[in-house]
């Protein structure tokens, strides 16, 4: 392993943590709120501050991408930058459960095919990568409730918040597991066999393949 980083000498930290703890780390690093990140790792992982401030400072939340310069081929965990010499965590950490899956999720929510008079005209202004609950992004946790909670704008302007619950079934989850993308995991059939909306309670449940 690389023990030092050549562009600041910081001493490197393993970074021995549960992969839940690592999502939570994750989404603020994706947030960029870098504070909230080392005040994590100090107070409920109980990193010092001078080794949280360097955990956090080369935790670079897009796998591939220095967070030093503007190289994007990082292929490995645990990497010294070739470009930059900065030393990356660079874990493979980022859930197949991403911006990119919930725009491709969001075009595809087509209400116009459910009988129901209450949603005429409704549709999807966007859906949150970032679950309610950042733990129930974790493969384990996956595996046992097999849905994830998040947020969705939705309704005739397409800006109500509503409760969007998505269930995972055999070929979502097991793309999941092995971190492939979802989108061949989205139906192809009518709405009504996928999708369940509840204007009264804002809630939209789907069920992925
Ligand atoms: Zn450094
Ligand atoms: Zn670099």
């Amino acid at each position: 392993m690389i023990s030092i980083c050549k562009k600041c000498s910081w001493h490197v930290e393993k970074l021995d943590l549960p992969e839940e703890m690592l999502l939570e780390l994750w989404a603020l690093m994706v947030q960029e709120s870098k504070l909230y990140a080392v005040k994590k790792l100090k107070d409920e992982f109980g990193i010092d501050h001078g080794k949280a401030k360097g955990v956090v400072t080369h935790f670079n939340p897009e796998f591939g991408k220095c967070h030093e310069c503007n190289y994007s081929e990082l292929d490995k965990e645990y990497i010294e930058c070739p470009k930059c010499k900065a030393f990356n965590y660079n874990l493979k950490i980022g859930p197949p459960f991403n911006k990119d899956f919930c725009e491709v999720l969001e075009y595809k929510l087509d209400f116009s095919q459910l009988e129901n008079e209450n949603i005429k005209g409704f549709w999807c202004d966007g859906i949150d990568h970032l679950p309610m609950d950042i733990k129930s992004l974790s493969a384990d946790n996956l595996k046992q409730k097999k849905f994830i909670k998040t947020k969705a704008r939705i309704g005739k302007d397409g800006q109500d918040e509503y409760e969007l619950t998505i269930y995972f079934g055999p070929s979502a989850l097991d793309n999941y597991i092995n971190r492939k993308n979802l989108n061949e995991c989205i139906p192809e059939g009518s709405s009504d066999e996928w999708i369940n909306i509840d204007p009264e309670r804002k809630q939209v449940e789907i069920q992925l393949n």
